[in-house]
């Protein structure tokens, strides 16, 4: 079955895509397959448990997801047609503009997943995503689509409310995306000079965490939970073990979509 699903995942992406999504997905393979097996942190399967579900995430998810991120923008801004009409963008000297947006971004998405795991409602949608167990550069891809639209509606609204034209919330878009690709991947090269910087694979780790002193930190960029008092990056230690509670289902493209609407007392054992 989930063979059948992730063969019909690879058609859909061909036919609304293009081979550009196929060959996308080839290209990442090749460079963190063997990434993850020179510097591995963890032995890890590379035909593991779950694989073929997160491919189907990696190919169908992001159709799925620009579409209900367009409309959630344009439902949640239109009220608010009035703050368009500041066009920062257009009134800032181009440095300061791409400053002010990239702030606005690590700010944005900051909250937004931060809210997704303290709002019960969203935090259904994102266990989807804690679910990882072995983690890896696919795994990254393993998100409800609602989740992710959730998400990145929020983290973009303040950038079209502002004027931005929609190819600077795309590029910020694409650069989040490898990151999140990045900062997943299974190595335990520590980066010393990037550690609190950027998102290094060892502090979006701890975000994964089972350890109760990891629980709900490091939802964003170093410097942005460090702000909020929500940084931990412990020297000296990496994260073992990771996972949720959550009995969302391990394996099973559609049966990981369908798990946030069952009620709790229907939804199966991981
Ligand atoms: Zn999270």
């Amino acid at each position: 079955m989930a063979l059948l699903t992730f063969l019909c995942a690879v058609a859909a992406a061909l036919v609304v895509r293009g081979p550009g999504a196929v060959v996308g997905v080839v290209v990442l393979a090749a460079v963190f397959v063997p990434l993850e097996r020179c510097v591995a942190l963890h032995r890890i399967r590379v035909l593991r448990r779950g694989l073929l579900a997160d491919l189907t995430h990696l190919l169908l998810n992001a159709t799925i997801v620009a579409v209900l991120t367009i409309v959630g923008v344009v439902v949640s801004t239109a009220p608010l047609w009035w703050v368009r009409a500041v066009d920062v963008e257009g009134r800032l000297p181009a440095p300061a503009s791409v400053a002010l947006a990239v702030v606005l971004v690590l700010v944005a998405q900051y909250w937004a997943h931060r809210f997704t795991h303290q709002v019960p409602a969203l935090w259904r949608f994102h266990a989807v995503h804690h679910s990882i167990e072995e983690m890896d550069w696919v795994a990254s891809a393993r998100l409800h689509p609602l989740d992710q639209a959730i998400t990145q509606t929020f983290t973009a609204m303040p950038l079209v409310l502002l004027g931005y034209r929609p190819g600077a919330v795309a590029g910020l878009t694409v650069a989040v995306a490898l990151l999140a690709i990045f900062q997943h991947a299974n190595v335990r090269l520590r980066f010393p000079g990037l550690r609190w910087v950027v998102n290094t694979p060892e502090w979006h780790h701890w975000h994964h965490a089972r350890d109760p002193e990891a629980r709900d930190r490091n939802f964003g960029l170093p410097v942005v939970d460090l702000a909020f008092g929500t940084a931990y990056l412990p020297r000296g230690r990496r994260a073992r073990s990771f996972g949720t509670d959550e009995p969302v289902p391990a394996a099973g493209y559609v049966a990981q979509l369908v798990y946030p609407f069952r009620p709790p007392h229907e939804r199966p054992l991981a």
